[in-house]
């Protein structure tokens, strides 16, 4: 047995990748699904499409593989946060799941938050009071479904979010779970008991009887239905997207973070085995728990996580809403074709700032045009615009762990861009570094599932295969970073509170 098959479900596409024990991909499926967008700021997904869309790639890689290429687990990673509920008995889920960008339940937060409930929810979550976040979603489902509430009393009815979902179906109904990761992203979960929390549940009307039971993130924690692929397959892992990818970069150690360049950017520190609460507005999260070497119990490690609304997507907006490139590679030798912006800066607060400043009033701004801006220069403030918000959730990081951060693993499609990576390094100060494998969400879950197999023995094995393609070391004079952020600031103080 010397292969992991990892299930990749994320926003848009499921997808299934087969590792070989040195962590190389060797044989990949993809297939995206429908978008559904039934109102205004509503996304949903249709559950039984995502699991029959995993279910085809995951054949579709078996018959690609061939008998050398013994599976020895399933490793499950997921979009983080969505929603389904469904009915035990049938399988059937009882609506569309809610998919983690929607904000439907933007009034129902706000009524909690006005209610004083915030500081609660930080102390035992480590989330904010947002519409993000599962816990609202679900109470919405249970408000609006005639008839669910009392059939979720009754026990008649399961919530899951993705990974239970997929471990459901896998299982045929036999296994109903979920891990720390996942769990610790539904505002139901107390960080600090690594348990469901009665006063959070009693808070927003969840009956106990719904939820699955919290396995650790590696594991065998449940065998797949033995009809579906022939044989039983263990599974390995389950792990929220940002998570695994932050196992993928080899983040082992306390102090360790990276930053996925993805249409937002995401950036996970790793704090080690104690839940570290954010001074600045940063979200506490489950990184992973994992029996670790000659350990009785499973540990947990923390991770402080980031996210910033606008990244790759930032030239998405170059692309499609300015025309000023073609494709988004075009845009490094654009923002090239200028020695520097010119003083001029680029605010992508397009749907609202997030961390480490949350406003949603603000809105997108450009500020320090002349008469000598081309789009060159706007391009390359576009760029910059992305590390600027980067190292403003790195310095953040910094605070909060009082840890000093020495160096950023990268990965995501705009990770890629070189002369992104060099601002990137000049602005924080700290070398960027960029692996040879850049599918650390897919690569991290396998390894979770291969430690839990033995197909690796330890973190040390695995953090020797991470390899670098790429160091970028700071170029730039401590005085003249401070004075750049320092304008930055100035630009952000004039997107905020826009739409007020
Ligand atoms: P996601 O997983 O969120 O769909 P990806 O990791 O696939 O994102 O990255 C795609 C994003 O990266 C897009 O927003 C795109 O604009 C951006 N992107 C891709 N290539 C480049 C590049 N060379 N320079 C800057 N941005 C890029």
């Amino acid at each position: 047995m010397t292969h992991i098959l990892a299930l990749d479900q994320g926003t848009t596409s499921s997808r299934a990748i087969l590792f070989n024990a040195q962590g190389s991909a060797v044989h990949r499926a993809q297939r995206e699904f429908k978008q559904i967008f039934p109102q205004p700021g509503w996304v949903e997904h249709d559950a039984l499409e995502i699991w029959q869309t995993q279910l085809q790639v995951i054949k579709q890689v078996l018959a690609d593989t061939s008998p050398k290429q013994a599976i020895a687990a399933i490793a499950i990673t997921n979009q983080r946060e969505t929603t389904v509920l469904w009915d035990r008995k049938t399988g059937e889920p009882l609506a569309n799941a809610i998919v983690w960008q929607d904000r439907r339940t933007v009034e129902h937060c706000d009524a909690l938050r006005q209610q004083g409930h915030q500081a609660l929810i930080q102390e035992k979550t480590g989330l904010v009071l947002d519409a993000y976040f599962s816990g609202t979603k679900l109470a919405w489902l249970l408000d609006n479904i005639p008839g669910a509430r009392a059939r979720a009393e009754r026990g008649e009815l399961a919530f899951g979010t993705i990974d239970s979902w997929l471990v459901w179906n896998l299982t045929k109904g036999q296994a109903h779970i979920t891990d720390p990761s996942n769990a610790s992203r539904t505002l139901l979960f107390n960080l600090h008991t690594l348990a469901w929390d009665d006063e959070l549940l009693a808070l927003l009307k969840i009956p106990r009887a719904l939820l699955p039971e919290v396995v650790p993130s590696s594991g065998v924690v449940a065998h797949t239905e033995p009809s579906l692929f022939g044989r039983a397959i263990p599974i390995g892992s389950l792990i929220g997207d940002q998570q695994a990818a932050t196992f993928g970069q080899a983040c082992f150690e306390p102090g360790m973070a990276k930053n996925t360049y993805g249409t937002g950017c995401f950036m996970l520190l790793n704090t080690g085995h104690a839940p570290v609460v954010s001074q600045n507005k940063l979200l506490t999260t489950v990184g992973w728990q994992r029996l670790e070497a000659s350990a009785q119990a499973p540990a947990t490690t923390y991770c402080l996580e980031a996210s910033v609304f606008m990244g790759g997507a930032t030239i998405q907006w170059l692309r499609d809403g300015l025309n000023i490139i073609a494709s988004a590679s075009e845009v490094e030798a654009l923002a090239a074709s200028v020695p520097d912006v010119a003083d001029t800066y680029l605010v992508p607060a397009f749907t609202g700032l997030g961390a480490p400043i949350w406003d949603g009033n603000a809105r997108g701004t450009l500020i320090g045009m002349t008469r000598g801006t081309t789009k060159a220069h706007i391009a390359r403030a576009a760029l910059e615009a992305i590390a600027l918000q980067v190292a403003d959730v790195f310095a953040a990081m910094a605070k909060d762990s009082g840890i000093a951060l020495a160096e950023l693993r990268v990965d995501g499609g705009a990770s890629n861009n070189n002369l992104l990576m060099q601002l990137q390094a000049d602005f924080l100060g700290v070398p960027v570094v960029r692996p040879k494998v850049t599918e650390t969400t897919a690569l991290g879950a396998a390894y979770l599932a291969g430690l839990a197999v033995g197909l690796w023995s330890s973190t040390k094995d695995i953090a020797t295969q991470w390899s670098v393609d790429r160091r970028f070391e700071p170029s730039m004079a401590p005085a003249d970073r401070e004075a750049k952020m320092a304008r930055w600031h100035q630009a952000l103080e004039r997107a905020k509170g826009w739409a007020n």
